[in-house]
């Protein structure tokens, strides 16, 4: 039993959801479920949609049509039978989303938001389930809602465990012995029957969650690189794949922000000893990176860089010493506001803290420590991270760069930087 991961840019048109075939086709496929993600930019269009919506804009008509173009462009070039089922099904989600826009927006936006952007997973695996039929690769299509149970915190539901364990292996394995199954990544349902999200790029997550449940031989993650590579080849030449990682290396980087792996995805297939596989879809023989319990040292720095952060110092007003009364008001601020802090450092008379930069939250965080702390900062910076770093990568990172702050730990290497590298 395994599980596959697409995600958005393997079925951002007619001729991805055709390569997603040509994978399953060439692996022969037996007891996988696949979980799918929306398609392409649907997911910011969708969260637009839902901004625009819930700030009574007048234009979610042309938004919503923009959204359905582009749709039925792919489903168009997928099926040549007009009258094929597909059509009515995805037509009945976007009357689902015509609805919720007919009325005044009631609710708080994250519960609507909710409601709305769960439809472009149901869209999107209505459409691959349907065309992976059509192409003779058999299988059921499944509301990952009917097993994905979650509490209310909506956009960023956590998973009841217990609920989710029983419901997959109530049904699930029986429907796998006998067939292939697609499902929809980062949504989930409440006890009341709402649909939630678990958090942008939440789809792997799902993957995880379900390899957990099922007890699978692997989790395989689709993406459009060759596998987990030392640093984004989009900002560095001469990259390195990795054939084989640990979880604790792979949640390292996922901590200090490599974007290929979505923080929340590795613990629950860690628990069970399930490997993650992230293979290209493009050169779906090629092996991609194992990820698994290895005791593999690292030899090449790998390289990790955070845009849009901001670093913040702060000192007393009454010049004292930094204490740990001093501190435990500045975390308590921090906690409150759910300000994860990517670097810190402490000295006499400051502290210092850089993270990702959010407006509404920054303005927050001010008007909470600004009686006790003199408060300066800068924004637009960039974080790069080194593990595993030597002084010759650290050299040509520093290169030309005004660093803002420096942190080297035996392993991990941070600086903040003010002109960043850029794609
Ligand atoms: N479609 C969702 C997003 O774009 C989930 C995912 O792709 O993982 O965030
Ligand atoms: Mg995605």
């Amino acid at each position: 039993m395994k599980v596959y991961k697409f995600g958005g840019a393997s079925v951002k048109n007619a001729e991805a959801v055709k390569n997603v075939a040509k994978i399953l086709v060439a692996d022969a496929p037996t007891k996988i479920l696949i979980v799918v993600s929306a398609m392409g930019k649907t997911t910011n269009a969708l969260e637009n949609l839902a901004q625009h919506y819930f700030n009574k804009n007048d234009d979610c008509p042309a938004l919503l049509n923009a959204i359905k173009a582009y749709h039925y462009s792919i489903i168009e070039a997928l099926f040549n039978d007009k009258n094929h089922p597909v059509y009515n099904q995805v037509n009945n989600f976007f009357v689902e989303i015509d609805w919720i826009l007919e009325d005044e927006p009631q609710d708080e936006y994250n519960f609507i938001y909710d409601q709305l952007v769960a439809m472009g997973e149901l869209i999107s695996t209505c459409i691959v389930s349907n065309y992976l039929n059509l192409s003779g690769i058999l299988n059921k299509w499944i509301d990952a809602r009917a097993y994905l149970q979650t509490d209310n915190n909506y956009r960023n539901a956590n998973i009841n465990w217990a609920k989710t364990q029983a419901l997959i292996t109530k049904n699930l394995p029986t429907i796998l012995q006998n067939e292939l199954a697609v499902t929809q990544g980062f949504i989930g349902n409440t006890s009341e029957n709402f649909s939630t999200t678990l958090g942008r790029e939440g789809s792997d997550y799902s993957a995880a969650i379900f390899g957990n449940c099922l007890n699978a031989n692997s989790v395989t993650i689709w993406k459009d690189v060759p596998g987990v590579l030392n640093a984004d080849p989009k900002l560095f030449k001469n990259t390195v794949k990795f054939d084989t990682l640990s979880y604790t290396e792979a949640i390292e980087m996922a901590y200090y922000g490599a974007s290929i792996i979505h923080p929340k995805t590795l613990k629950p297939l860690q628990n069970k000893n399930i490997p993650l596989l992230v293979k290209p879809f493009m050169a779906s023989h090629e092996s991609g990176t194992k990820i698994c319990a290895t005791e593999n040292p690292i030899t090449t720095p790998i390289i990790i860089v955070k845009n849009e952060q901001i670093l913040v110092s702060l000192s007393t007003k009454d010049v004292s010493f930094m204490n740990q009364n001093h501190l435990k008001n500045i975390f308590v601020a921090f906690a409150d506001l759910n300000i994860q802090v990517n670097t810190l450092q402490i000295s006499a008379l400051t502290f210092s803290a850089c993270f990702d930069f959010d407006e509404t939250q920054f303005k927050q965080l001010r008007q909470t420590l600004d009686t006790e702390f003199n408060i300066r900062y800068n924004t637009h910076l960039q974080l790069i991270t080194v593990r595993h770093y030597n002084d010759a990568t650290l050299k040509k990172l520093s290169q030309n760069k005004q660093i803002l702050m420096e942190q080297l730990s035996r392993s991990t290497a941070q600086i903040v930087v003010k002109n960043k590298i850029q794609e």
